[in-house]
């Protein structure tokens, strides 16, 4: 059998920097566990731009179809901000998600026990906080038609529409279950039924997909107000959330920062199901391409290096081996080794983003 296949597109800014230790770790799976990967590179962002006059080539864009999966770093920069918006570089990112039809944006909230302090939240709120937020990503207020800014009784309005269909609705809501099953077995899905029809259709089909195929999951519904106040009061209640492109947008990001540094956070966006079973993948860390720190060896890989952790564990199938990468990091950290994004009011010498990644190689 061929080996699985990985397509890096490591972007802009700091995206090279955090992905050069995701390939480091990507050749000791080859060394030592006799993981090989099948691993191509390609461009995108500023970087495909700056040589094909475009955010993202056709071949690359084809290959990224075939892959198993996509391990994207960052994307855009100072230099293209003033790009026409055809050619920026978060069109090519944009694109990506839309032609694999990504509609399942999965963002972990993690705390590892030695970050804890770290949180803007009291220590045993957040210590060994593990949730999942489960986001649909294609769909949703930002894509409803109608949209736009129209004239009405002489003055302007600006509408967008909240738009689901019950298969799109389906479909994500069986990426949470299957994730739960995989996990605390739980799952809470926030909308606003109280107001919305939208809402009104998303519990009910929930519920059904709930009913049909996973009796054995634990499911709730919460709404999405209050659950943003519950993640922020007690977020070790939830295992896996899931919710629309809108409130997962907000939602993720809340819960984002239960955990410190966006230097920490990974994400995953699955599609359907290819022929070998597996989900069309894209793996990236949630941060930006951070021009304020790019070339200057500083950023943290962690967020990378995490998201190739959960490639391990819904691209190929490796859950064990995943569990051994994100528990070298925990070692790490433990160890008391920072990157300059995770040092304290107290400060401290921190290392750089190549000794980081050495450090979780050793460990
Ligand atoms: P984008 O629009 O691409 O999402 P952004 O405006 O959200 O970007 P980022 O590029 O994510 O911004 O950076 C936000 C801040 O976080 C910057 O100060 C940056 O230096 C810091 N930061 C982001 N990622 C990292 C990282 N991996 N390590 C250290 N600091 C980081
Ligand atoms: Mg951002």
């Amino acid at each position: 059998m061929a080996n699985p296949s990985i397509l890096i597109l490591a972007g802009d800014g700091i995206g090279p920097e955090v992905m050069a230790e995701v390939k480091k770790i990507i050749s000791w799976y080859g060394d030592k566990r006799g993981l090989v990967f099948d691993v191509s590179e390609d461009l995108v962002g500023g970087a495909a731009y700056d040589v094909h006059g475009k955010p993202l080539a056709d071949e690359t864009m084809a290959r990224a179809q075939e892959v198993d999966a996509v391990l994207l770093g960052a994307v855009g920069g100072p230099k293209y901000d003033n790009l026409d918006f055809s050619v920026k570089p978060e069109r090519g990112l944009l694109r990506l998600r839309k032609e694999m039809d990504l509609f399942s944006n999965l963002r972990p909230a993690q705390c590892f026990d030695a970050l804890a302090d770290f949180s803007s939240l009291k220590k045993d709120v957040v210590a060994g906080l593990d949730i999942m937020i489960v986001r649909e990503l294609t769909s949703g207020v930002y894509f409803g038609m109608p949209r736009g800014i129209f004239e009405e009784n002489g003055e302007r309005v600006g509408i967008n529409t909240q738009r689901y269909t019950e298969s799109e609705i389906e479909r994500v809501a069986r990426s949470a279950f299957e994730l739960a099953k995989r996990r605390g077995n739980k799952v809470c899905s926030m909308e606003k039924a109280n107001v919305m029809e939208s809402g009104i259709l998303w519990r009910e089909v929930v519920q059904r997909v709930h009913d049909e195929e996973y009796p054995e999951v634990e499911l709730s519904h919460m709404y999405a107000d209050n659950g943003a106040m519950q993640l922020v009061r007690w977020p070790k209640q939830f295992d896996v959330i899931v919710t629309d492109n809108l409130f997962g947008d907000i939602l993720s990001d809340c819960a984002a920062m239960l955990t410190g540094s966006l230097g920490m956070l990974p994400s995953a966006s699955l599609g359907a199901p290819m022929e070998n079973g597996r989900p069309k993948a894209m793996y990236e860390p949630v941060h930006g391409s951070a021009p304020d720190i790019a070339g200057q060896g500083k950023a943290n890989p962690i967020a990378c290096i995490l998201s190739f952790a959960m490639a391990l564990r819904y691209s190929f199938d490796q859950g064990d081996e995943a569990t051994r990468l994100e528990k070298a990091i925990e070692k790490v950290l433990a160890d008391g080794v920072r990157t300059a994004d995770l040092m304290g009011p107290e400060g401290g010498t921190p290392v750089s983003t190549v000794e980081m990644g050495a450090k979780i190689i050793e460990a």
